[in-house]
């Protein structure tokens, strides 16, 4: 006999590889294309994911990446695409494809994905909700007898300025306020936020400015030391 015979499914009519046919070859070995399952931690407040240490969008586009960050595949010159197939309340099925050659035969191959979410909440959103901050600036009078009016209005003006400053810098989003028995607590999510609305009010209500830091701690992604800064405003 001389024409190829797969000694497994006995097809002789098929292309062959590595002495089977095609169809038998890629069946014997998953691993040409391999995607696991995955489970994402996922913020219940903004949805965003957490990838490698860091939260990133939810979306569809941005979950497919991850899960094609993952994919494995032994084909030749491969093309991998995924797609969000079904979205549900326990997870979603994202499916694989993949294109490439085995030898000189084109092959698509294609898995189903699923992906499980974890409940989490993001650095950001815990930071919102909870009591962090970077900067305290502390409003008090400037004399004996403490302007509440005076000191409403700087808070006004820091709020404002916080809110025109804020759009790019997630953190920065945080500006809470309570007052106290000797003036107004003002506390801003970041040092750069602060900073600049504190120099803008200099201009109309030329307070003194004390600065003092505190270690909190050291970050556990960059090494470095963090603090939390103390400005006491005197209005
Ligand atoms: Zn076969
Ligand atoms: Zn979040």
């Amino acid at each position: 006999m001389k024409g190829k015979f797969c000694p497994k499914c006995g097809a002789t009519n098929k292309p062959f590889y590595r002495g089977f046919c095609i169809d038998c070859y890629i069946k014997d070995h998953p691993k040409l294309l391999q995607a696991d399952d995955i489970t994402l931690k996922r913020c219940q407040k903004c949805l965003r994911v957490l990838s490698r240490g860091e939260w990133v969008s939810g979306s569809p586009e941005s979950v497919g990446k991850i899960v094609a960050s993952k994919v494995k595949t032994q084909l030749k010159e491969p093309k991998v695409s995924v797609r969000l197939l079904e979205s549900g309340t326990k997870g979603d099925i994202y499916e694989v494809a993949a294109t490439g050659r085995l030898g000189s035969e084109p092959v698509a191959l294609t898995r189903e994905v699923k992906v499980s979410y974890q409940k989490g909440i993001c650095d950001v959103c815990s930071r919102k909700s909870g009591n962090y901050y970077e900067v305290l600036v502390q409003l008090r009078p400037a004399g004996e007898e403490a302007d509440l009016g005076r000191m409403k209005s700087v808070l006004v003006f820091l709020r404002n300025e916080s809110r025109s400053l804020t759009k790019k810098d997630r953190n920065a989003e945080v500006f809470r306020y309570s007052f106290v028995k000797d003036g107004i607590d003002v506390f801003f999510g970041s040092l750069r936020v602060a900073k600049i609305a504190l120099q803008h009010m200099q201009a109309t209500y030329h307070p003194k400015v004390k600065e003092s830091y505190t270690l909190t701690g050291v970050d556990h992604a960059s090494g470095k030391r963090r603090y939390r800064v103390t400005f006491s405003v005197r209005v």
